[in-house]
């Protein structure tokens, strides 16, 4: 009985070490699991196809780069007087797709918009508006990137008697906004959302060392433009129009996107944020917009974008879509926005979605525009998650599968 007992405490003993080291290896996997994406990019292979003659065509003056990130939006500004921007820092925002997408833009930014420099500097970003498909990349990019200047939409943080949003009215006083004028924000009158990442991605902002921080406010918000005389360039905000709002409300914060010109040599590119029919007629109501060469679609080609009347202002011969209809459950495009686009003179092969073709680059030199793209073929996919799931499984039968035998012996 003695013996018996003694073999039976060596037993469970035995079980709790390898119920242990089970857990052990269980937790040791699970930890790995928020760098999949890190992971995922080391071990597969992956292949680029181009199209058009992609090497050269990032070494023109001036290069827009509408980097594929699902349906979302990551528009990096490569400027004539060596100046980089970007316009927006999301993601598709799917748990499954999001880590991979992230740690892509931010490769393909070191790789071809500082040309391998871990470390760049962008003169300015933009948020354009509050969505998270358009920022929630920012904490990765404030991370490996220094940013000396951010331009935030007049969308405001708010939940009852938190912390942050009293944060959030020091720093719309501390920008003049709220100086008692005519046109003066009221807290009571704030666009404001409530989302925490919002609220985090604003912190990071507000932290960076070094940073300027100004609200997006047309016509107020003063253009950038060039530092070299011999090649003058002008990034002009057309919305969100302050006259606009406060006095007006919006019902969508949509319509708060910046929408924002990049004109060099002549040529020029219209960048939209997730704009809606309503900004664009007030923004059409409160100043001539430009005819443009190239126009990025607002809200990835949703039918709440991009009206007749718009398309017929600004005349673009080219139209770029940031989006990929697999990963996002609206089908965006619309094909009624596709036919809109061509009935307004687009011809259908000026047409370019970041989910045809990959990475979608708009570039001017001194002699003409261009357009092409380069897309990264995945040619071994091992997704990393598999691997974890199978590490547990067979750790699993090992660990306990010896004891099965052992006890089957006896
Ligand atoms: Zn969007």
């Amino acid at each position: 009985m003695h013996k018996l007992g003694k073999k039976q405490e060596q037993k469970k003993k035995t079980l709790k070490i390898k119920i242990i080291l089970f857990l052990v290896i269980c937790a040791i996997v699970l930890v790995t699991l928020p760098f999949s994406g890190l992971i995922e990019n080391k071990i597969n292979s992956k292949r680029t196809e181009n199209i058009g003659d992609f090497a050269t065509l990032i070494e023109k003056d001036c290069v827009v780069h509408v980097i594929d990130v699902g349906c979302a939006d990551c528009i990096a500004l490569e400027l004539p007087d060596g100046k980089k921007g970007l316009v927006d820092g999301g993601v598709y925002i799917s748990s499954k797709v999001k880590s991979t997408y992230q740690q892509n833009s931010v490769n393909y930014i070191k790789q071809y918009v500082f040309d391998g420099n871990e470390n760049g500097t962008f003169d300015f970003v933009v948020m354009t508006h509050p969505d998270a498909d358009h920022y929630n990349n920012y904490e990765l990019i404030f991370d490996t990137f220094q940013i000396n200047k951010v331009y935030r939409p007049p969308v405001f943080y708010n939940k009852d008697d938190d912390a942050q949003t009293q944060k959030e009215i020091q720093r719309a006083k501390d920008a003049g906004l709220m100086d008692g004028s005519e046109t003066a924000f009221d807290e009571n009158t704030f666009y404001t959302i409530d989302t925490k990442l919002f609220s985090k991605c604003l912190d990071k902002m507000y932290s960076e060392p070094g940073c300027e921080i100004v609200f997006t406010l047309a016509p107020t918000t003063a253009d950038i433009v060039s530092s070299d005389a011999l090649k003058p360039y002008t990034i002009r905000f057309y919305g969100p129009r302050h006259t606009c709002y406060p006095t007006k409300s919006y019902n969508n914060n949509n319509s708060f996107s910046a929408l924002m010109t990049l004109e060099y040599k002549g040529h020029s590119i219209m960048l939209t944020g997730d704009t809606t029919k309503e900004e664009e007629k007030d923004v059409m109501d409160a100043c001539d917009l430009p005819e443009v060469d190239v126009l990025k679609v607002a809200h990835h080609g949703s039918n709440t974008s991009s009206s007749v009347a718009f398309l017929n202002k600004i005349k673009p011969k080219y139209a770029l879509i940031s989006t990929r209809t697999d990963t996002n459950k609206y089908n965006l495009p619309k094909q009624e926005i596709i036919d809109r686009i061509i009935s307004c003179g687009v011809s259908e092969d000026n047409i370019l979605q970041t989910q045809k073709s990959g990475n979608l680059v708009f570039a001017i030199d001194s002699d003409d525009m261009y357009i092409g793209a380069t897309t990264e073929v995945v040619v071994k996919t091992i997704k990393w998650w598999y691997v974890c799931a199978g590490v547990i499984v067979a750790s699993g039968a090992f660990i306990f599968g010896v004891k099965i035998k052992t006890s089957k012996r006896k």
